[in-house]
């Protein structure tokens, strides 16, 4: 096998080695089956088990409380953007979103397709560095629920807190800080999130929504876009991605053997405190983009004194085996993204290649 890289992309992201080698071993035949996952009938008790299997991970990973169900859908985060206004907001009502980077804004754009939208906070006019305070929260009257992105990928910016509601239901884009610490799920009415960033391959997006939610769907949507009716048919509507879910049901069996969620929180802050110490004693030379105060653990976006230089940086990097740290091409800069999967080493390994470079080019 040639040599691995320390993968720093953003999502498609790394994925656990142990899990990647256990997908590898039963590729050709599933333990008593005999064949792949990918070969096998949706409709069998094999996959039945394989399906029941993930999402039993997932309630365990995350302590996921009965009165929440928990749906495989297709289509990424991104059809959750649309998805949750056609099934919560007719025209005429209303929902507040809070807006704190690129992927708020893309569910904006979808909600305002349906009905009404408030956008009762916005850090646009400083650049995507800052969350609301909850305070400064105004939810409007007769809010139908309120959207926010718990942690914005692409700007390196992560709630410190849960939005409350009031009494609002609340909807939380959670596809790129899942599973990287414990979730109340009493702040909570709908989380969903993009597999790809934390818990598996692409094109699968995982939902939980509380079962009252469900009552509240409009009849007469289409049937693959109605929650009610992926939820009666157990996410079974039409044929799955079944490669996803079972890679889903490695990646929490791993987690487990880690320890946790809670286990995963000290690491994940141990590797962010050893990158953002590293931009704070670098005397500017690398500059985070996010204020102090919300910096993602997940996302760690920066820039050099140039674009020049961030280019020559990540391409340098990349022949050193530091891959993926190209910032998104809508922000620029560099981002290093140290999810769940994402080795300790790699991030000293990123720390020196940062101060070595720095000392080249100051
Ligand atoms: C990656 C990402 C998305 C988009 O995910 P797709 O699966 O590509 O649709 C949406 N929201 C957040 C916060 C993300 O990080």
């Amino acid at each position: 096998m040639s040599k691995r890289v320390y993968n720093f992309s953003a999502g498609p992201a790394a994925i656990p080695l142990p899990v990647l080698e256990r997908a590898q071993a039963e590729m050709l035949s599933l333990d008593g089956i005999g064949m792949s996952v990918m070969e096998i009938s949706h409709r069998s008790s094999h996959f039945e088990s394989i399906l029941a299997g993930a999402e039993q991970g997932l309630r365990d990973v995350l302590n996921v409380p009965d009165n929440f169900k928990i749906l495989f859908l297709q289509g990424g985060a991104s059809l959750q953007f649309s998805m949750v206004p056609m099934n919560f907001l007719a025209a005429g009502e209303t929902a507040d979103y809070v807006i704190t980077g690129f992927w708020g804004r893309k569910a904006l754009t979808e909600a305002r397709r349906c009905g009404n939208v408030n956008v009762i906070y916005s850090s646009a006019d400083g650049g995507y560095r800052t969350t609301p305070e909850q305070a400064e929260l105004n939810f409007s009257k007769d809010a139908k629920y309120v959207h926010y992105v718990a942690n914005e990928t692409i700007e390196g910016v992560e709630f410190q807190y849960d939005i409350n509601g009031s009494g609002i239901p609340v909807v939380c884009d959670m596809s790129s800080n899942i599973m990287s610490k414990p979730i109340n799920w009493e702040n909570f009415s709908l989380v969903y999130n993009g597999a790809q960033k934390n818990i598996g391959p692409s094109g699968l997006a995982v939902v939980f929504i509380r079962e009252d939610m469900l009552e509240r769907i409009p009849k007469g949507l289409h049937s693959l876009l109605d929650y009610r009716n992926i939820a009666e048919n157990g996410s079974m509507a039409n044929t799955p991605n079944t490669w996803a879910i079972y890679m889903v049901g490695l990646v929490c069996d791993w987690l487990k053997e880690q320890g946790g969620v809670a286990a995963m929180q000290t690491r994940n802050r141990e590797k962010a405190a050893v990158l953002y110490g590293a931009l704070d004693t670098s005397d500017g030379y690398f500059t985070g983009h996010a204020d102090r105060s919300v910096r993602s653990m997940m996302n760690v976006s920066f820039h050099l004194p140039s674009p020049d230089l961030d280019e020559r940086f990540c391409s340098e990097a990349e022949k050193n085996g530091l891959d993926g740290l190209r910032g998104h091409r809508s922000l620029g800069g560099v981002r290093a993204s140290i999810y769940n999967a994402f080795p300790r080493e790699g991030v000293t390994a990123l720390v020196d290649f940062m101060q070595d470079f720095a000392h080249r080019n100051g």
